[in-house]
């Protein structure tokens, strides 16, 4: 059973020592050995500091500028998360500096736990949406294409098969707070198959030899949208899993679309219909 008596408060902590050990452990969460061992991530700035209260996501601490310690919205923050049992460190700018490797660092981090959804949270919910990705490399790319998924409304993100981490910094901040609002599961090849055969809908692979016009398949079913690597595309089992394999068609001499551009363009064909202004 869940306990149900409240946390107690986190503590509120000054630090300007560079050598303090606390920092130096959120500092160490820039590794993915450390991210993988602790549980944790970071994530920049006070909107997505923000966004994650707001969805209730576990927070282990957050860190802000001496300088904005007095800002009311630093205070709610930091207000809401103490009471949930996050620590609040007050640091020093060259403190904040350090941990986020950058000359002009945002004021206010969070320190969250890693949480990803269960399989059976991959249904069509709302929306009838969920996007797939095999094997996506490229932190930027997953953390863009989270961000597109919430602006559409779509429900959530597969990561199938040995992806990039999506609690890195970098895919993180490309998420722009979205990581909070979407669900995120991780399946390897045969979970997905099986995901794929319970999904009540169409399944709809994108590829650069599809023969499907993105723009000719009717999506008033749920859809499973399966996206492809960023250097191999689909691989063989998985476009063969798809009941469309389309194509946008390019002009140009460009390859193909960058995956997250790819992904943009689908989902806001599969969701044309949904969205107004
Ligand atoms: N060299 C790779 C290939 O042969 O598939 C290019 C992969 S592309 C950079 C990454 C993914 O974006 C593709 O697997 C596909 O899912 C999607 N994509 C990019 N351009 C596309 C297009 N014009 N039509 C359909 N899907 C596209």
């Amino acid at each position: 059973m869940a306990d149900a008596r409240p946390p107690r408060p986190g503590q509120v902590l000054t630090i300007t020592s560079l050598a303090n050990d606390r920092i130096k452990a959120i500092r160490a969460l820039a590794m993915p050995k450390e991210r993988r061992e602790t549980g944790l991530f970071l994530g920049e700035g006070l909107k997505l500091v923000t966004d994650a209260l707001e969805e209730r996501w576990p927070i282990d601490a957050v860190v802000h500028g001496l300088e904005v310690g007095d800002q009311p919205a630093v205070q709610r923050a930091a207000a809401t998360a103490r009471a949930r049992g996050a620590d609040i460190l007050q640091v020093s700018n060259a403190v904040l500096e350090k941990i986020s490797r950058r000359e002009n660092p945002q004021m206010v981090l969070g320190v969250f736990r890693q949480r990803l959804a269960d399989h059976a949270t991959v249904v069509p919910g709302e929306s009838g949406v969920w996007v797939a990705l095999e094997t996506p490399r490229d932190p930027g790319n997953v953390g863009t294409i989270i961000r597109t998924v919430d602006a559409v409304g779509a429900e959530g993100v597969i990561l199938v098969g040995p992806s990039v981490d999506p609690f890195s910094i970098e895919a993180v901040r490309a998420t722009m707070g979205s990581l909070f609002h979407v669900k995120l599961v991780r399946a390897n090849e045969a979970e997905f198959l099986a995901l794929r055969a319970g999904w009540p809908g169409i399944v709809v692979g994108t590829h650069l030899s599809g023969t499907e016009d993105y723009r000719g398949v009717d999506y008033g079913r749920p859809v499973l949208l399966l996206m492809g690597n960023e250097q191999s595309g689909l691989t063989a089992p998985l476009a063969a899993a798809c009941d469309h394999l389309v194509r946008i068609p390019q002009a140009g001499r460009a390859d193909s679309l960058n995956l997250a551009v790819a992904t943009g363009v689908m989902l806001f064909e599969v969701r044309r219909k949904a969205l107004a202004l």
